[in-house]
């Protein structure tokens, strides 16, 4: 198994470079050059089967030679044992035809943990045999850096650096990136919006010299690795509502388009899935995106769901390469159209393509909140204001002859003030993290300058 570039420039890896590697040189994101298929057998043979045991049948095709059957089995196993729910992805019904599923058990309450657990245990395993370090940097609105610092602290073959746009986070995202006192973890408060610490990002990876000299490691969403263990729930919950037998529909509170695509692949590789329903919240570009085939910046209005606060979308990137028939210039073309001008236009087909596939609706701030207080009311279930986003969609698309999932991304405890103002509950921390608010925290301010921030890097980093 291969990956190629979306930009078609950059070399072919296998799993494990790509893994390690994150950004393709050419600026472009690694996809398998072919998918996997799960027959019909296979799909029938999953049922009844643990989360660990679908999760090694879905991901092993896709990680060829890079582990052994042991190993890979082994690492799947110490990535979930922390989770706090035997099914680690639980469905809950909300109504009729309507489930929930629910990604947040997992030890920094969001459905990050599912990718960044299992990409702890590879990076480990990896570096490790090959006698290599890595500097992973990362930039978050606040569910993936503290997912990144929870997996990664303590190892020692990395440095990890987690760039978070300052006052936008909530509070219990910050303390779980702020607490942890191991000294291979950073926590960086950036003056800027999210899309400002992804950019500077990018101009690390782009900036091919530092990239070298502190052998930098990416593992934000555009980390292949990332998008292949999110593959797995979907599975699960696909054949526990009855695939192959059975189609079923999904929507995804979406923000970098991470965990949407990867339903996508579980759609690719055989699962029927009719629709995947892309939910913004009020920044809506790819509702608007898929509505008109203009792909148009805007500024970031700040909401009550702000993982999802972003304009810049990375890994829209992968659906385009597909919906243009994986031709890597016109994606290049594309990219750099957004870049020098904030907009570029799908052409038709491959709009088209695109809406074969992924279905889309936005949800208000007034909509979400809504939403959380109904639910509440209506089913006992307290929802945080992303799942919200999601089911506020899915209510208003939903096509009542096939069943529904919605992705449950966030725990509510995880943003208790949108909560609190919805129903009037303030949600508690699980008891293991009871005691967040009196850890004390680690703190540093950078600037929203590639330069300042390479050098602090560079300073920090362990040899
Ligand atoms: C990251 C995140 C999202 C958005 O997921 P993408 O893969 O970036 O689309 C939605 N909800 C929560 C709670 C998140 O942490």
């Amino acid at each position: 198994m291969k990956y190629v570039s979306t930009r078609g420039q950059a070399p072919a890896l296998s799993f494990e470079e790509a893994m390690l590697s994150g950004l393709a040189r050419d600026g472009g994101l690694y996809v398998p050059d072919e998918i996997p298929q799960l027959s019909a057998d296979d799909l029938r043979a999953m049922n009844g089967l643990s989360y660990e045991e679908v999760a090694f049948r879905v991901m092993r095709p896709f990680v060829g030679d890079s582990f052994d059957d042991e190993t890979f089995g082994d690492l799947i196993a110490r990535a979930y044992a922390q989770f706090d729910h035997t099914a680690r992805a639980p469905l809950v019904q909300l109504a009729p035809g309507h489930f929930l599923l629910e990604l947040f058990h997992g030890p920094t309450l969001a459905f990050k943990d599912f990718a960044m657990q299992l990409i702890g245990q590879l990076f480990e395993e990896a570096l490790t045999r090959r006698g290599e370090r890595v500097t992973i940097v990362g930039a978050t609105s606040g569910d993936t850096g503290s997912a990144a610092i929870e997996a990664f602290r303590g190892l020692d073959a990395v440095d990890v650096f987690i760039l978070y746009p300052e006052g936008r986070v909530s509070e219990v995202q910050r303390r779980q990136m702020t607490t942890p006192t191991e000294e291979n973890v950073h926590a960086l408060a950036i003056d800027g919006h999210f899309d400002d610490a992804q950019a500077r990002l990018k101009d690390m990876f782009n900036h091919f010299e530092f990239r070298d000299r502190v052998r930098l490691a990416g593992v934000n969403s555009i980390n292949w690795a990332r998008v292949l263990a999110q593959v797995v729930y979907y599975v699960t919950s696909a054949v526990a509502l009855g695939a192959p037998d059975r189609k079923v529909n999904f929507t995804v509170p979406t923000g970098n388009f991470g965990d949407v695509f990867a339903g996508y692949i579980a759609k690719r590789m055989g699962v029927p899935i009719d629709r995947l329903v892309v939910a913004t919240n009020q920044n809506d570009i790819l509702h608007r995106t898929l509505a008109t085939g203009t792909h148009t910046l805007d500024r970031v209005q700040p909401s009550i769901s702000p993982s999802m606060d972003i304009q810049v979308s990375s890994n829209f990137e992968r659906a385009l390469f597909d919906a243009y028939g994986r031709d890597g210039n016109a994606v290049a073309q594309l990219m750099d159209e957004l870049k020098t001008n904030g907009t570029y236009h799908v052409s038709q087909g491959a709009l088209e393509a695109l809406r074969d596939h992924f279905a889309s609706g936005r949800a208000s701030e007034d909509e979400t909140s809504a939403t959380i207080a109904r639910l509440w009311r209506e089913t006992g279930e307290l929802l945080c204001p992303h799942s919200a986003v999601g089911v506020y969609v899915a209510c208003e698309t939903r096509d009542r002859s096939e069943p529904m999932v919605t992705l449950a991304t966030a725990h509510p405890a995880k943003f208790p003030d949108a909560v609190e103002a919805a129903t009037g509950i303030r949600p508690p921390l699980p008891e293991r993290m009871a005691d967040l608010f009196e850890r004390d925290e680690r703190i540093t301010r950078v600037p929203n300058e590639l330069d300042a921030l390479e050098t602090l890097i560079e300073e920090r980093i362990r040899t």
